[in-house]
């Protein structure tokens, strides 16, 4: 049979992280710092802004583009925190969580055979989207000794005549890397040199520690170039909902409503109502979330490090990405065996990329105290593996 399905399809290989969890979750006492998803409940006044809609009797599509309400709170959104204008009407699309977002622009934008840079290591769906897209990905690696940030320099050698995208997601899942304005400029003059469009994925954008996002489509010049992606599944805890967004040129967002209303038809109304309360009134309760991410940043950075395992400190999302091959192991197997002895579930870096081989990623949106005790039975584990 599989002769006879899509050969895209044939090419991806299934997501290298549920492997893991489908271990796990035959087994008992397993901490699991593998799912890159809050361990918060969505706040209260989103939850209850979905109830009363359903008690009004909101339970209907709504328009292709998604309710104008919704738009234009993205709109105000994106003008208050970056100084970014974007026509409600035009240049907006809500979709079903920036995975739909993602699918879309590249279904809208790459041709047979355009060829997508996708710095790595990255979010699982990037290249497989891009294969689907019928596009090649070429991925370009980050380096941890520069924090995980990509350059032009870098980029460069990988441009052909057949480049037409630059994919980056920024902070980075699964590095926690961040990319300062001043890098984020060069990469605006690395596309612009190059003419080439920027998905730009941020949803992570909202959970910084220390330093502010840079939000690429408000760089000058970029908006045009630029399909931003965000959400509301990280920042306000809301995974489930399948709630996010697309900005970008009006012919691009127009392509995009194209494939959406095909394929999609609409965003959950649900959701919808759920994502403008977020956007109204989400902000203290997302700030408070983001703070005890910090607390947890910082314990399992100091965790790792005082382990002797090479550890860049994240500046972004949640997580960190310690370079388990310092202390001599593979990645594979060190997951696959910490599960089985010690009960602790994590990420072979290899799962986001060859540039992942020889790390780990862990996830530090669980409870504090887990965390704690994870580290314990990682410091246990690698004792009993000294050599
Ligand atoms: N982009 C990145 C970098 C992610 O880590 C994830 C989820 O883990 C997504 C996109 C998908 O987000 P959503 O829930 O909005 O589809």
């Amino acid at each position: 049979m599989k002769s006879r399905l899509s050969p895209a399809v044939n090419k991806i290989a299934p997501s290298g992280i549920r492997k893991f969890f489908d271990i796990a979750a035959k087994m008992q006492d397993v901490i699991s710092l593998g799912v890159g998803e809050p361990d918060f409940v969505t706040p209260w006044t989103i939850r209850e802004s979905c109830v009363y809609g359903l008690e009004r009797g909101y339970t209907s599509y709504t328009a292709n583009r998604g309710m104008l309400e919704l738009r234009e709170e993205i709109a105000a959104h994106l003008m208050r925190r970056f100084n970014l204008a974007a026509d409600a009407e035009r240049e907006i699309l809500v979709t079903v969580g920036v995975s739909e977002a993602l699918d879309v622009a590249l279904r809208a934008v790459v041709s047979p055979g355009d060829e997508v840079l996708i710095p790595e290591p990255c979010y699982v769906s990037y290249a497989a989207c891009t294969t689907l897209a019928g596009g090649v990905p070429v991925p370009v690696a980050a380096k941890i000794e520069n924090e995980f940030r990509i350059t032009p320099a870098e980029l460069e050698p990988y441009v052909t005549d057949k480049t037409k995208v630059l994919l980056i997601g920024y902070p980075n899942n699964p590095t926690g890397a961040t990319m300062p304005k001043e890098y984020l400029a060069a990469l605006a003059d690395f596309a612009k040199h190059h003419d080439l469009i920027v998905i730009s994925d941020e949803i992570y954008g909202d959970l910084t520690y220390g330093g502010e996002h840079t939000c690429f489509a408000a760089l000058p010049d970029m908006k045009e170039r630029t399909i931003l992606l965000n959400g509301f599944s990280k920042a306000y805890a809301m995974t489930g909902w399948r709630i996010g967004y697309a900005v970008g040129n009006e012919d691009i967002i127009a392509a995009m409503t194209k494939i959406h209303q095909y394929t999609m038809l609409c965003a959950p109304i649900t959701a919808q109502i759920a994502a403008v309360e977020a956007l109204k009134r989400g902000e203290k309760y997302k700030d408070k979330m983001v703070a005890e991410y910090d607390r947890r940043r910082r314990l399992i950075y100091d965790g790792f490090t005082k382990m002797g395992v090479e550890c860049f400190e994240p500046k972004g999302a949640f997580y960190i990405f310690p370079h388990i091959a310092s202390v001599g192991m593979d990645d594979n197997k060190f997951a696959e065996d910490l599960l089985r002895t010690e009960h602790v579930a994590l990420v072979p870096g290899s799962a986001f990329g060859k540039s992942g081989k020889g790390y780990v990623r862990c996830s530090y949106a669980t409870a504090i105290d887990k965390i704690s005790e994870a580290l314990n039975r990682i410091e246990n584990f690698l004792q009993k593996r000294k050599p």
